[in-house]
């Protein structure tokens, strides 16, 4: 077969872009699995969305993530949509087949991928979930469709926690509350699972914890953390102190790669390899 000089292009629209590290993780997949994919970093502006969509189309690209300011108002655009992505009412990550756009919403995936990998259940836990912006929505409509027994959600402004609640409480069958985060929280025994949600800690962040009693994380209690970079954040190092099981935002990261990997290419992520890129990218070989 001659060869080809054509690359299948994938890559993610956003505003702003400059700085997402994606593209790190799943070129190293592509060039592990010698596939001939290119992902691209591409700014597009709010009122742009539209003609960016039929550029996609046009231009036979395999898919896009999707990330601020178009998860949601991309859901016009699209032929097709996941059930989760739909309860979620945001989209992450478009497949192209056939010529259809066909949204997904791979954050919560991603983070419950990661429980799985540390062989920890859903099903029948109480988990509490701090923050209910768009990683938190993601992740509690997960974790409520995968059979969690009841999700409280902790959030500083009372309409984005109350909007949360509500939509786990109708859309799946998972109960549901709302607690206000107004004075430091202290974790309930009741509680399996603690996941942080919020942006807290995020770089250069790297010093901010959750305003949340350090002595009522448990040994018994796993405490998630979404927070990329730096992973071993504040919380996670109080939750060891404690002797609590951890999970870090950066295995959700690059399982949520992985996965958007698979429905880009129907080929199994190479999972260790896209880890290892992020860490040397980040600068985390060393200190993890
Ligand atoms: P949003 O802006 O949609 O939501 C942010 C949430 O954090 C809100 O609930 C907000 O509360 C809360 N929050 C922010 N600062 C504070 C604070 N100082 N005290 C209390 N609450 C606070 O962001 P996203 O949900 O999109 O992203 C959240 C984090 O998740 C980011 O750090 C992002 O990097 C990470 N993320 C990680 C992924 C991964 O793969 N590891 C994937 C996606 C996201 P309020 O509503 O009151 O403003």
């Amino acid at each position: 077969m001659q060869k080809s000089y054509r690359e299948e292009l994938v890559g993610v629209f956003g505003d702003p872009i400059d700085e997402n590290p994606t593209v790190i993780l799943e070129q190293a997949a592509f060039q592990a699995c010698q596939l001939n994919y290119r992902y691209l970093n591409i700014l597009v502006k709010s009122e742009d969305l539209e003609q960016a969509i039929l550029g996609m189309k046009a231009m036979h690209m395999k898919g896009i993530n999707l990330t601020i300011p178009h998860k949601c108002a991309v859901l016009p655009y699209l032929d097709g949509i996941s059930k989760e992505a739909s309860i979620i009412g945001a989209v992450n990550t478009i497949v192209v087949k056939d010529g259809k756009l066909l949204g997904e919403n791979t954050d919560g995936k991603g983070f419950l991928t990661s429980l799985q990998e540390n062989d920890i259940t859903v099903l029948g836990q109480e988990i509490m979930i701090l923050g209910a912006g768009g990683a938190a929505r993601a992740i509690a409509v997960e974790l409520a469709l995968a059979g969690a027994k009841k999700i409280t959600i902790v959030n500083r402004s009372r309409q984005r926690g109350e909007e949360l609640t509500t939509l786990i409480q109708e859309k799946t069958s998972c109960q549901a509350e709302f607690l206000l985060w107004n004075k430091t929280i202290s974790i309930p025994e009741e509680i399996n699972i603690l996941v942080n949600a919020t942006s807290i800690g995020l770089f250069p962040n790297v010093e901010q914890k959750p305003d949340l009693d350090e002595s009522s994380l448990r040994p018994d209690l796993i405490v998630c953390d979404v927070i990329p970079n730096h992973p071993r954040t504040q919380l996670l190092k109080m939750a060891e102190q404690q002797g609590a099981k951890t999970i870090d935002g950066l295995g959700m990261l690059v399982n949520q790669g992985a996965i958007n990997f698979q429905l880009w290419t129907g080929k199994k992520a190479p999972v260790e390899v896209m880890k290892q890129a992020i860490q040397k990218e980040f600068g985390l070989e060393e200190s993890l």
